[in-house]
């Protein structure tokens, strides 16, 4: 499954003519793997043993590259730092608001919401991003502990 979607990544990049570096295969390697919406401080950490004359501007350069031909999205919030996501198509999150973690769900794509925003605002639409917010199993699990 993952290494289908890193065929098909390295393809795209092909296609674009985006040069495939190994940092780049790394970045995305671990992208696709992680699953966890990681910063580029989090790929940084994770890849500097294998590329240690890698610093987090060039891993953010790369992310740069990747979200351009859409590969992958970045999420912004705020000032904190942006988390990087693989774009497997359409999916919303669900965000744990104790420890950060970020869970991919998928549900049918909300185009009746595009369309009636379309409607009230006579805005173009182009995209729309659906965050639901709570806590985390394994957060709960230690709220429970610190309770006794
Ligand atoms: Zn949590
Ligand atoms: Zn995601």
């Amino acid at each position: 499954m993952s290494k289908m979607h890193l065929n098909i990544a390295l393809d795209t990049l092909k296609a674009t003519g985006v040069r495939i570096t190994p940092q780049r295969h790394a970045i995305l390697e671990y992208l696709i793997q992680s699953m966890n919406h990681p910063t580029a401080d989090d790929i940084y950490k994770a890849l500097e043993d294998r590329f240690p004359n890698m610093s987090v501007a060039t891993v953010y350069n790369n992310l740069r590259v990747f979200r351009e031909v859409g590969l992958v999205k970045e999420l912004t919030y705020g000032d904190a730092a942006s988390r990087f996501d693989f774009a497997t198509g359409d999916h919303y999150h669900m965000i744990c608001e104790t420890c950060g973690k970020i869970v991919d769900f998928h549900y049918p794509g909300l185009n009746e919401v595009e369309h009636f925003a379309s409607h009230v605002t006579g805005f173009t639409v182009n995209s729309h991003r659906l965050e639901v917010y709570g806590t985390c199993p394994s957060c709960m699990e230690n709220e429970a502990k610190e309770a006794l």
